[in-house]
C-alpha cells in the first residue's frame, strides 16, 4: 500500500442474507464449486513465507530482491500453466525506472547573522529534479500561510504575491486541522481537518507553488502532526519515477521542524507564533521571514529496468477473447537499510501476490476459461507512487478500450473470517453486478469503504486505472469479523497501522488466520471470472 478523496462506490451496501439457491442461470456464469474450493489457506501460507523471508531483501526493485521476487512469481505462474501475458512471449513487461538519492543541504541568512540545519534532525526532504546537482542560491524566504488556493473554501493564501524564485514556507497542515486532533470528517473534499483531505491538499500545495513559480518550498512539521514525528517523513534512501514523468515537481521539497522554522523567523525578526496566527485568517497575505535560503541537493541518480510480471488466460470465446479483465497485486515493498534492516512486507503486499498466484492456478485448473481473457499483474513500483500501474495505462498489453474491469488486491485480511468485503473504488455496473453475484455465491455482503479518512483509494493501483477512466476497484478486507466482538476489525487494523504498516515487523505471525484470506481471495477470483463472462 503506498503512503498517501474522491467518491468511492457512494452508498453500495447490500445485505444479500442467508444463501438462496442460485438460479441456473447464475450458476452457469460462475465457476464450478470445486475450483473454488481449492483454494488454499496453505498454499497462500506458503507463498507469504516465501515472498517475505529475509533472503528476498524486502523484494525493492531494482535489487537482488526483484530478481528473487520475479523469478519466483514467473516460475510459479509456468508451473501452474498460465501462458505469457506479454505479446512478446514472455512473462514480464519492462517498466523503465530512474532511482533519486538526495543528500540535501539547508541554510540561510538574514544580513550577516546564518544559520544551518541538520539532516534528519532538523530537515528531511531532497530534489526529484533529475540532476546530479540542484542549487537554489539566495532565494527570499516567504512565509505563505498553509499554501492553500481553494476557492470551495474561500481561501487564496497567496493574494497574488509574487513567489516567483522564491522559496515557499508553508504549514504541512490545512487551517484548524490541529485544533481536532483524531478527528476526522469522512467524505468530505474540503480543506480542514481530515487525513485524506490533507493528503490530497498536499499534492494541491505542492502544484500551486509550482505553477506560481517558487523555487524551493518548505513544509512545517507542527509537533502534533497525526502521522507521526518528522522522520515518519523521511525520504527513502532511493525514491523512484518513472522515467517519463508527467507530475510536477518544486525543485527542492523540505519539512522541518517547527522549532527551527521558528528560530529562521526570528534571524529575520519575524514572530512565528504571530504568523501562524494570522495564517488561519481568510485575508492572510505572504510575509517575507527576511532571510535568503541556500539550498543543495546532491542527487545520486540511477536508470534500471524494473518489472510487472504478466500472464494470461485466454478467454475461451472467440467473440469475447480480445476484452479483457485484469487482476492486479504489487510485488514491490521497501527493501531494506543498514539501520533499520529488512522490511519483509508480509501482509503489504506479500499476501497480494499470493493471492494473484492462488487466483492464478484457479483459473488455470477451470476445465473451461471464462469467455474473456484474464491478464494477472504483479506491479512493480506501487510503494513509490503506483509506479508500475502508471507505466501499464500508458503502454497497455490490451487497450484500454477492450479493458473490462481491474480488481486489485493490497495487504490481504490475516485476522478470520468476515461477513463482508469492502470494496473502494469506482465500479462500472457489469463489474459492480460481477460483485454482487461473487457475494451471492459465497454468502457474503459488500460494504462501501468504511475508513474513508483513511484515502485508500489514493493509496494503491487502482487509482492509477480509475484515473484513465477504467472500472477499477482494490476488493479490501471487510470489517465485520464473525464470532468477534464488533470492534475487532477496527483495533485490528489501528494495531497494524501503529506498529507494523511500513515498518521491518511487517513478518508474517504464526496466529494468522489463512481461513480468512483465503475466503477474500475466492470472493476476488469469483468476481473477475464473473466479469470476465460477460452476460
Ligand atoms: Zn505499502
Amino acid at each position: 500500500m503506498h503512503s498517501f478523496r474522491a467518491a468511492a462506490l457512494a452508498g453500495v451496501v447490500l445485505a444479500l442474507g442467508a444463501c438462496a439457491e442460485l438460479s441456473p442461470w447464475l450458476s452457469s456464469r460462475l465457476p464450478p464449486r470445486s475450483v473454488v474450493d481449492a483454494i488454499s489457506g496453505n498454499e497462500l501460507r506458503r507463498h507469504v513465507a516465501t515472498l517475505a523471508s529475509p533472503g528476498f531483501e524486502g523484494r525493492a526493485p531494482g535489487t537482488r530482491g526483484e530478481e528473487l521476487t520475479v523469478d519466483y512469481l514467473v516460475a510459479e505462474l509456468k508451473r501452474m500453466g498460465l501462458k505469457p501475458g506479454n505479446r512478446d512471449g514472455t512473462y514480464v513487461q519492462e517498466v523503465p525506472l530512474i532511482g533519486i538519492a538526495s543528500v540535501p543541504t539547508a541554510s540561510f541568512c538574514a544580513g550577516e547573522k546564518c544559520t544551518t540545519w541538520k539532516l534528519n534532525e532538523d530537515f528531511v526532504g531532497g530534489s526529484l529534479f533529475l540532476q546530479s546537482e540542484v542549487n537554489v542560491e539566495a532565494s527570499e524566504v516567504v512565509f505563505v500561510g498553509y499554501g492553500l488556493v481553494a476557492p470551495e473554501d474561500e481561501r487564496d493564501d497567496y493574494k497574488g504575491y509574487d513567489v516567483r524564485g522564491k522559496t515557499v514556507v508553508m504549514l504541512a497542515t490545512e487551517p484548524d486541522a490541529m485544533d481536532i486532533p483524531g478527528e476526522v470528517r469522512p467524505g468530505s473534499t474540503r480543506s480542514g481537518g481530515s487525513y485524506a483531505t490533507r493528503a490530497l491538499a498536499l499534492a494541491r500545495k505542492r502544484d500551486e507553488a509550482v505553477a506560481k513559480g517558487a523555487a524551493a518550498r518548505i513544509l512545517v512539521h507542527e509537533k502534533n502532526d497525526p502521522v507521526g514525528p518528522l522522520a515518519a517523513y523521511a525520504w527513502s534512501p532511493e525514491e523512484l519515477e518513472v522515467e517519463h514523468r508527467r507530475l510536477m515537481h518544486l525543485s527542492v521539497s523540505l519539512r522541518a521542524e517547527e522549532e527551527k522554522v521558528r528560530e529562521l523567523a526570528a534571524l529575520g525578526g519575524r514572530d512565528f507564533e504571530e504568523l501562524k496566527r494570522l495564517a488561519k485568517r481568510k485575508d492572510f497575505r505572504p510575509v517575507s521571514l527576511g532571510s535568503l535560503a541556500n539550498l543543495h541537493v546532491a542527487n545520486g541518480l540511477r536508470k534500471f529496468t524494473s518489472r510487472n510480471v504478466v500472464a494470461k488466460v485466454t478467454g475461451s470465446d472467440p467473440r469475447a477473447r480480445d476484452q479483457v479483465v485484469l487482476h492486479v497485486a504489487h510485488w514491490d515493498h521497501l527493501g531494506h537499510d543498514p539501520a533499520r534492516g529488512i522490511y519483509p512486507g508480509a501482509l503489504d503486499n506479500a499476501s497480494g501476490v499470493a493471492a494473484l498466484l492462488e487466483i492464478a492456478r484457479a483459473y488455470a485448473s477451470l476445465p473451461t476459461p471464462p469467455r474473456r481473457t484474464v491478464l494477472l499483474i504483479a506491479t512493480t513500483g506501487e510503494e513509490h507512487g503506483l509506479l508500475g500501474a502508471k507505466h501499464y495505462v500508458e503502454y497497455p498489453i490490451y487497450p484500454l478500450g477492450q479493458t473490462a474491469g481491474v480488481i486489485n488486491l493490497d495487504a490481504l485480511n490475516p485476522w478470520g473470517p468476515t461477513r463482508d468485503f469492502e470494496i473502494v473504488g469506482t465500479a462500472s455496473a457489469a463489474l459492480q453486478l460481477a460483485l454482487i453475484d461473487a457475494a451471492a455465491a459465497l454468502d457474503r455482503e459488500l460494504s462501501a469503504d468504511t475508513r474513508p479518512d483513511m484515502g485508500f483509494f489514493y493509496r494503491s493501483d487502482q487509482l492509477e486505472f480509475s484515473r484513465v477512466g477504467l472500472p477499477s476497484i482494490w476488493i479490501r478486507r471487510g470489517s465485520r469479523y464473525i464470532d468477534k466482538p464488533p470492534s475487532y476489525g477496527r483495533e485490528m487494523n489501528a494495531a497494524y497501522f501503529a506498529r507494523d504498516y511500513h515498518q521491518p515487523t511487517d513478518t508474517p505471525r504464526s496466529d494468522w488466520n489463512y481461513a480468512g484470506m483465503a475466503e477474500q481471495v475466492k470472493f476476488t477470483f469469483i468476481t473477475g471470472y464473473r466479469l470476465a463472462m460477460g452476460d
